[in-house]
């Protein structure tokens, strides 16, 4: 049994079975109590791609350094990506930060209350202003996240590519068709919850979920198959290097991201991308000459870090250097800075990054014996 079958009897179980199920089964998380705008924004904005085990602590620290649209307003975006540091994706922090700028110098520090007017928010798609309108609004918006995707295209053995817009544009339809009116908060909840708790991508617990009568791809015995996706193009790889750099007074040099590229406002080792046929030594040497306008020379490997973003991997080779010419500017970056390593931890750094302040951490006198050379 499938599709419009199927789906005439989803609708009346999810007020009959799910919403009940929620209201018995709810985990208490952080952003589902006291209720505000401001509050369930930030929530949905760290949820986006990230798990909710690895969001709580970010949530309850964020929450607590800026109780307020106001409080984050005011702070220095490199405050606010402290905050943020290890959670990814720091777009959302850059964004979350003017957001809240414009609200207060726009709004008087007030949210606005419809979808269209959340949805011209910098920084805010259809999933954030239906999210906000739902949860803290109750306005009548289906959310569509990874969750609800996996539901509805198990409830209804949906055959399509979920990664295709068309595809998805059907499953909002149902999804807005499954809101019981008047309830959007709970439903939106309730569907992300079953998906979360019950509805788990590798081993669904059908037996126990509360729409398991009306569930076709159960009905067929293949709800893994579902939801259908193209496969992803091979994630390309890239070979980076970065140079450890200290001064005569034991700092370590750190560059600042500039903000419109990616991991922007953050700090890191300076280094970047080895281009076709370049050795690594001759990228961090060349990276520093335009980064930062210094010669280097480049001595030993120190690490070699391996980290995976969401579109790309990097190997990241870490090699002591020193200056042989020159004193940095910040021509290719937003800022730079000498620190003792004992502070870099004040900064805003990628997690990539923080395998080498481990790394210098850990090391005798903070690595200030990996000067490359006699006389650095
Ligand atoms: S019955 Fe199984 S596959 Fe269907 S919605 Fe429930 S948990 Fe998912």
């Amino acid at each position: 049994m499938s599709g419009p079958d199927t789906w005439s009897q989803v609708r009346p179980a999810v007020a009959r079975s799910l919403l009940p199920w929620f209201d018995r089964n709810q985990r208490d998380l952080p952003w589902r109590r006291r209720r505000t705008p401001y509050r369930v924004w930030v929530a949905e904005l760290m949820l986006h791609q990230t798990r909710v085990d690895q969001v709580e602590p970010y949530y309850r620290r964020f929450i607590r350094r800026f109780p307020s649209l106001k409080s984050l307003a005011e702070a220095p975006l490199q405050t606010v990506l402290k905050h943020w540091e290890g959670l990814g994706y720091y777009a959302r922090a850059r964004n979350a930060h003017r957001t809240a700028r414009h609200l207060v110098a726009q709004q008087h520090g007030r949210f606005p209350r419809t979808y269209e007017g959340l949805l011209a928010l910098p920084g805010v798609g259809p999933y954030t202003a239906a999210a906000v309108a739902s949860l803290a609004y109750n306005l009548d918006y289906a959310v569509l996240d990874g969750n609800v995707i996996r539901v509805l295209s198990r409830l209804t053995a949906f055959p399509a590519d979920v990664r295709q817009p068309a595809n998805r544009t059907i499953l909002q339809q149902r999804a807005n068709a499954l809101l019981v009116p008047g309830h959007a908060a709970r439903c939106n909840e309730a569907m992300m919850e079953l998906g979360a708790l019950i509805c788990t991508p590798r081993n669904p617990r059908c037996d126990r979920c509360p729409l398991r009568k009306v569930c076709a791809a159960r009905q067929a015995g293949t709800p893994t198959a579902y939801p259908r996706k193209t496969p992803r193009r091979p994630v390309p790889h890239k070979e980076v290097g970065a140079a450890v750099i200290f001064n005569r007074r034991g700092e370590v040099l750190v560059a600042q991201r500039r903000t419109t590229a990616m991991l922007g406002g953050l700090w890191e080792f300076p280094g970047g991308t080895r281009e076709p046929g370049e050795s690594l030594p001759a990228c961090v040497a060349r990276e520093l000459r335009e980064e930062l306008g210094v010669t280097l020379q480049v001595g030993e490997r120190l690490l070699i870090v391996k980290h995976a973003y969401s579109h790309f991997t990097i190997a990241l080779h870490v090699y002591a250097a020193r200056i042989r010419q020159g004193r940095p500017r910040a021509i290719e970056c937003a800022d730079y800075d000498w620190r003792p390593v004992e502070r870099l931890r004040e900064l805003p750094f990628s997690r990539a990054d923080w395998a080498i302040i481990d790394f210098l951490e850990k090391a005798p006198a903070g690595g200030r014996h990996y000067r490359p050379f006699s006389g650095a």
